[in-house]
């Protein structure tokens, strides 16, 4: 019997848990000999594919020469050649890179720097706002900024109070945006949003003019845009950020899933200079008060430069675009079967409803489906009845049809 306590999973159910042992491309291979197609990228990470030769080729370099050193006050190579390529592919105005090693610390990160921000400035500004539906992680400041439902039930006393402001639905637009233009009267310290998709949520989409609107309120009464792009960058969305397709720089952005393409885990906050020159003074008490005991590790900060590289140097935009069209496809032929409903895209995101049972994170089909598809071979992970397929740009045609062939079965199973 494992010792392990595995995250999101219900030991008491004594479903089985696979053992990997390795992995190519869009491909897991099992102890017991499958070979499992990996509809979701890992859980959203693997964007180039598992094993991508740049990415293990310089994590392998980078190991022999300098495994870690402490941040504070030291740095190296590969954070340096790091923040220079990102400043050279992110939008201008982020001028400050901040290193934390995952989504929920970029988001905590991001919160502090807004909190600080504002402290520094003398002004008493600490609410944060928030989108209905939102994720942005597991630990209590990003689950405070996140929705509230019954995976953070048991914790709901410690965490802090938010504004939030109603989902963006398609034809409920103008509900939104007069809810955050009062909010944003209040004078709050910053709006945090999942940018044109929240994904935990849901995969809820709203659109790139909903986005550049929040974000125009937001810039009018000087409340901080922070964008988490944990999900949404790195192409997911069809572009290098989503915010891109909506003319959107935030003044705050949260990187992490895809940075290293996947391979180990890194994320940075990346900061405009005036929120870096509120911190910044000959007085300690004002430094920016964060760190983790692996920020900017060299090896995350090797790996994360090769997935640039490959960015700068292949045909990812290409790659994505193929993968997209080829995706709209298959969502097509599957959106016609009765039992779907909601099917929708963006960039190589698809997702449907399979109606026919309860809604929500903790309804009966999700372990149904879960299993459905484990023996099939799929690794899809549906949010509920929310089935959403996100996989590594490299997958093949043969298994991109198999994992909607996939998803075909379950509707039927459900159905039948
Ligand atoms: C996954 C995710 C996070 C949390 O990232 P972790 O690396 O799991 O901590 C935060 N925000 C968004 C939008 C995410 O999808």
């Amino acid at each position: 019997m494992s010792a392990i306590w595995h995250p999101f999973t219900q030991h008491g159910l004594d479903e089985p848990i696979p053992l990997v042992t390795h992995a190519e491309g869009a491909a897991l291979f099992t102890r017991d000999g499958r070979r499992i197609i990996d509809g979701i990228s890992s859980w959203w990470v693997t964007t180039h594919g598992h094993g991508h030769p740049r990415i293990m080729a310089a994590i392998a370099d980078q190991a022999q020469r300098l495994d870690q050193i402490i941040f504070a006050g030291w740095t190296h190579e590969p954070a340096e050649t790091l923040a220079e390529g990102l400043r050279a592919i992110m939008p201008d105005a982020l001028t400050r890179v901040f290193f934390s090693d995952s989504g929920s610390t970029s988001v905590e990160v991001a919160l502090k720097m807004a909190l600080g921000f504002w402290a520094n400035r003398g002004e008493a500004r600490h609410r944060i706002l928030v989108l209905e539906h939102s994720y942005h992680g597991d630990t209590i400041g990003a689950m405070s900024v996140g929705a509230r439902g019954v995976y953070n039930q048991a914790y709901a006393p410690l965490l802090f109070d938010v504004g939030t402001i109603p989902f963006p639905a398609a034809g409920a637009e103008q509900a939104t945006l007069d809810a955050l233009e009062t909010a944003c009267r209040a004078q709050p310290a910053a709006f945090i949003v999942e940018p044109l998709i929240l994904g935990a949520g849901g995969m809820l989409l709203y659109s790139p003019q909903m986005l550049a609107e929040m974000h125009a309120i937001c810039a009018r009464h000087d409340v901080l845009f922070i964008a988490d792009e944990v999900m949404t960058a790195w192409g997911r969305t069809g572009t290098l950020l989503a915010c891109e397709q909506a003319g959107v720089v935030p003044d705050i952005l949260c990187l992490s899933k895809g940075l290293t393409g996947g391979a180990v885990p890194l994320a940075v906050t990346m900061a405009r200079e005036d929120i870096y020159a509120a911190h910044r003074s000959t007085d300690r008490a004002r430094m920016f008060f964060h760190s983790s005991s692996y920020t900017a590790n060299p090896i995350a900060c090797a790996a994360a430069n090769a997935n640039l590289a490959i960015w700068r140097e292949e045909p990812v935009r290409a790659r994505i675009a193929t993968l997209a069209a080829r995706q709209a496809r298959h969502l097509a032929a599957l959106a016609a079967v009765p039992g779907v409903a909601g099917a929708r895209a963006i960039g190589t995101i698809t997702a449907l409803e399979i109606e026919g049972g309860a809604h929500g994170y903790l309804s009966a089909l999700g372990p149904r489906l879960l299993a459905f598809f484990r023996e099939r071979d799929l690794l899809l992970r549906p949010l509920g009845n929310t089935v959403y397929v996100m996989p590594p740009y490299c997958i093949d045609e043969h298994d991109l049809a198999l994992v909607y062939a996939g998803i075909g079965e379950a509707v039927e199973m459900v159905r039948s």
